[in-house]
């Protein structure tokens, strides 16, 4: 579904990304694992042509989308769920989740939302209630479900359990197995790598700015280095 080839991307003269291939075959959980500044963030952005690659390709369902704007790779079927939430605090839970479905064109909103609130019913709860004032796990249940708005294909989520207590972090991964049950296609980076894992199909290790190893899931687990440096050892 999503094929990335040798893309180098970056910020003035820091190579983020120093040609990467990856891919996310439809119906996947692909996860995108890695130190704290390796590039996983940059590559998600420039999916999303919120950065612009100095080289290489985006394709996505076979359509070169590189060097698209946002709103094109939204309406192609590709959401990002950013690091951080980012939810928009003074407005409320229904206003954010109604931001998610502003490129839309057809009138099939109501019914979006009607899922969106059957898979977080506390997001039907609170709908009146600012974005602000929901728990940090509440609001990324809030940034997923404005995500989805949208009717992503393919759903980009950067470090969705980031800061979230044990508990709740179970829950965001119940929510994206849910998610990829229902046939949204998953790239997922974590820095909760063990869980992350445990519900990827296949995974990509990156070190600054490079694909290091890749392999099914089970493999990239059992591989000593990834046991060392992110799993804690045997
Ligand atoms: P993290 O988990 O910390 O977000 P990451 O793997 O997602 O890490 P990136 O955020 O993609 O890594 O960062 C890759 C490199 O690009 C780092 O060296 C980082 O300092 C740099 N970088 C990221 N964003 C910017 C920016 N807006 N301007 C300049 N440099 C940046």
């Amino acid at each position: 579904m999503l094929q990335i080839k040798q893309l180098v991307a970056g910020y003035g003269s820091i190579k983020a990304l120093k040609s990467i291939d990856l891919s996310v075959p439809a119906g996947a959980i692909v996860s995108l694992i890695g130190a704290n500044g390796a590039g996983k963030t940059t590559a998600m952005k420039t999916v999303m042509g919120l950065v612009r690659p100095s080289a290489g390709r985006i394709l996505f369902e076979d359509r070169e989308i590189t060097g698209w704007s946002v709103h094109e790779v939204v309406r192609q079927g590709i959401s990002l769920v950013p690091e951080g939430r980012s939810i928009l605090a003074q407005m409320t839970v229904l206003e954010n989740l109604e931001m998610g479905a502003y490129l839309r064109k057809d009138q099939a909103v109501g019914s979006d939302l009607a899922k969106v609130f059957a898979r977080f019913p506390i997001l039907e709860e609170r709908q009146q209630q600012l974005g602000g004032t929901l728990s940090g796990g509440q609001q990324q249940m809030l940034a997923i479900g404005r995500a989805l708005m949208a009717r992503p294909k393919l759903l980009l989520l950067d470090e969705p359990s980031m800061g979230l207590a044990p508990l709740i972090v179970a829950d965001i991964f119940r929510v994206i197995q849910e998610i990829s049950n229902d046939g949204t296609t998953i790239l997922l980076v974590e820095q909760n790598v063990r869980q992350a894992l445990k519900i990827a199909h296949y995974a990509y290790v990156m070190e600054i700015g490079r694909i290091v190893l890749e392999g099914s899931a089970a493999e990239v687990s059992a591989n000593p280095k990834v046991m060392e440096a992110y799993l804690g050892g045997r």
